[in-house]
């Protein structure tokens, strides 16, 4: 049987991982490495790397650096938090708008129309 942890704990073990290890460089080794934290609370504790990802977003202690590939694919959600993304937009010449790029208010991501995510790491911000 599993149990699904808090976010509280969550929280705590993110913390307590990048405490540990310093940073992360996947958003793999960031979920073993809580996972592993999770596991000292409640062996029967388990997340899934989406979850580990968002909560470890709205933190607000961890500081995330998105390595970026091209996309084609539209994106309306934060890759990173979930959030909807706010579409930054531009006057073309003809005076239209055209939307050039995403943003992220909850977590600041940050991408152009044609970028989407490729790796994600993982620093403790205080
Ligand atoms: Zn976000």
């Amino acid at each position: 049987m599993y149990k699904v942890p808090k976010e509280e704990e969550v929280r705590k073990a993110i913390y307590r991982s990048l405490k540990k290890h310093g940073s992360f460089s996947s958003l793999y080794q960031l979920r073993e490495g809580v996972l592993q934290e999770l596991r000292k609370m409640d062996d029967e504790y388990t997340i899934s790397i989406p979850r580990t990802r968002t909560v470890t977003a709205r933190s607000g202690f961890v500081k995330i650096t998105v390595k970026k590939r091209h996309e084609r694919k539209k994106m309306d959600k934060c890759p990173v938090c979930g959030k909807e993304l706010k579409k930054i937009k531009n006057l073309s010449l003809l005076g239209e708008e055209v939307v050039v790029g995403y943003a992220c208010t909850l977590c600041g991501y940050r991408g152009k129309i044609n970028e989407g995510p490729l790796r994600y790491i993982f620093h403790l911000s205080r």
